[in-house]
């Protein structure tokens, strides 16, 4: 029996089950670089230098580890071009009767593998992906029975079981969650630690020329390179986060800092989804840092519940709903997503800073996704399956699982509610209280309408007006609705005039 093993390129991960049991001398580890893959969105090109790089320095660790390899780089002159054709000229070409793989992250390849066996005429073993806490089965026992999804209650129930910043059976503090004490402003004192720079060998410059070549046409800089491309990197940007920024992660984690994209944020996410860390070292590390004494409280919790909460529950909801989640739409958006976020020439100061930060970095932090262009998208009715192209392309940690959940149901609420309780929309004012970036706009984040008055201001209040019927029986819009309600007659046409005016310049 000889078997065929298909690690993805986010499943480098030593211990993934579909290495499980594997006969180094006999069975056949296949790695491929696709173009079938890295063109079904044109990825940011930083990602693909990213998963290109890990993919080839993981397949020379395997063959250190014994394992047989067979890799295919892109520019193989027989290439196939595809996951599927790949896995089948391997079969052929090494006489596999077998194949296992560790079930992807995105239910168009699932769909895709489940049809191999037939296809093929060999048996195919799906294996579950082992790195998560909790499997999607698990999620859907949680989930059952519930009219509304709440992170906090997966949250805690998951802390619970893996015994994380608890004792004696009570969260650490007497508290499950510090959120309210996560939330300081800017400060232009502070004095932000560098992100982790990786060295660049010659693996991964031989990878930045071909992705230089045949991605010219995507989004996106390569230089500078930063990014961690083996697990011993991708260790020490751990261990770098847990020393210089962990400790200010819980009070900075909303603040956004003009020229500062990575703030105390941990740049994890780059390693975790493509398999080169594992969930429970990181919240571990975190964990060691506030038993140490080298962090507090707020920051940890704050931390580790992005990691075991919101990570977790965002892949159970997108397992648990697809694939009718990627065609929610509850308001019915379908504006094009305006030029801009391409090109960042836009005179709103937030989303212009967002978008080449993201261009360069393949970056930006969750606030910047959630309140500049998330919100951005929200309000002026953006197109759901566009948005969701846009935020799968331009950032390197981004793969459907984590972003179509993040995306359709925490900004554009498209889902109706099923993921958060209510849309997160915002005017001018969250913005200027959490950044320093109304300091240097064009417009004036305190005028609320008129030429100058910052476009979030009036665009706030059209979006609760025309989605009214959609979201008055929301109780926590209750208080806006009654603001806007109070408003004179004359108001409210000022506030529909000018977001008319600035919604038709959007075209
Ligand atoms: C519109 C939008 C799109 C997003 N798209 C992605 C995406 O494609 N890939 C992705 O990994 N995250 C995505 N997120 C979640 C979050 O913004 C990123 O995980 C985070 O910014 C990554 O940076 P970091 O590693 O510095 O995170 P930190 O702020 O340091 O957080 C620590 C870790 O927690 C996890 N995490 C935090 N928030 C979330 C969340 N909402 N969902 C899932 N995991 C979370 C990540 O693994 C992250 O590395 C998105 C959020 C929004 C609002
Ligand atoms: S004034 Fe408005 S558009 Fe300008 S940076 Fe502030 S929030 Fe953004």
């Amino acid at each position: 029996m000889k078997t065929l093993r298909l690690v993805l390129g986010d499943q480098l991960t030593y211990t993934i089950s579909s290495l499980d049991n594997c006969d180094k001398t006999h069975d056949i580890v296949l790695m491929c670089e696709v173009m079938a893959e890295a063109t079904y969105v044109k990825h940011h090109k930083k990602k693909i230098v990213l998963l290109f790089s890990a993919m080839r320095h993981f397949a020379n660790e395997l063959r250190e580890q014994g394992y047989t390899v067979s890799y295919t780089q892109l520019d193989d002159g027989d290439n196939t071009g595809s996951l599927f054709s790949e896995v089948k000229r391997t079969i052929t070409a090494h006489g596999c009767n077998k194949i296992v793989v560790t079930e992807p992250g995105e239910y168009r390849v699932l769909e895709s593998m489940q049809t191999w066996q037939d296809e093929l005429g060999i048996a195919t073993e799906i294996r579950s992906d082992n790195r998560f806490l909790s499997t999607p089965h698990e999620f859907s026992i949680w989930a059952s029975g519930r009219k509304q999804l709440r992170m906090e209650y997966f949250y805690r129930e998951i802390r619970q079981k893996h015994a994380v910043l608890m004792a004696d059976g009570e969260p650490i503090g007497g508290q499950w969650n510090y959120d309210t004490d996560n939330r300081k402003p800017p400060d232009d004192s502070l004095n932000i630690p560098s992100p982790y720079q990786t060295n660049i060998d010659d693996i991964t410059q031989q990878v930045i020329s071909l992705v230089s070549d045949r991605f010219d046409d995507h989004f996106g800089d390569i230089a500078p390179f930063q990014l961690a491309v083996t697990r011993e990197q991708a260790l020490h940007a751990l261990n770098q986060f847990i020393e210089n920024r962990l400790f200010r992660f819980g009070d900075y984690q909303d603040a956004m800092i003009q020229g500062q994209p990575w703030m105390y944020h941990s740049h994890l996410s780059f390693y975790l989804n493509c398999g080169l860390l594992l969930p429970m070292e990181c919240v571990q590390a975190a964990e060691q840092a506030y038993h140490d004494g080298n962090a507090p409280l707020n920051s940890v919790e704050g931390f580790i519940r992005q990691i075991i909460g919101w990570r977790e529950y965002v892949r159970g909801i997108y397992w648990l709903t697809m694939p009718d989640y990627a065609a929610k739409n509850f308001f019915g958006a379908k504006r094009k997503l305006p030029s801009f976020y391409w090109t960042a020439d836009t005179k709103m100061n937030c989303l212009s800073q967002c978008i080449t930060e993201t261009k360069k970095n393949a970056y930006a932090h969750h606030i910047q996704r959630l309140m500049v262009l998330g919100n951005f998208a929200l309000l002026t009715g953006i197109d759901v399956s566009e948005v969701n192209e846009w935020f799968l392309i331009v950032y390197a940690d981004a793969y459907e699982w984590v972003e179509l959940p993040n995306v359709s149901g925490m900004i554009l609420f498209a889902d109706g509610g099923y993921l958060a309780s209510k849309p997160y929309a915002a005017g001018g004012s969250y913005i200027n209280k959490m950044s320093n970036y109304c300091k240097s706009c064009h417009y004036k984040v305190t005028k609320k309408t008129g030429e100058s008055a910052c476009p979030f201001n009036y665009l706030y209040w059209h979006f609760l007006a025309i989605n009214r019927d959609k979201l008055n029986k929301n109780h926590r819009l209750t208080m806006m609705y009654k603001t806007y309600d109070r408003m004179s007659t004359e108001k409210k046409a000022v506030i529909e005039q000018d977001s008319e005016k600035f919604l038709a310049s959007l075209s």
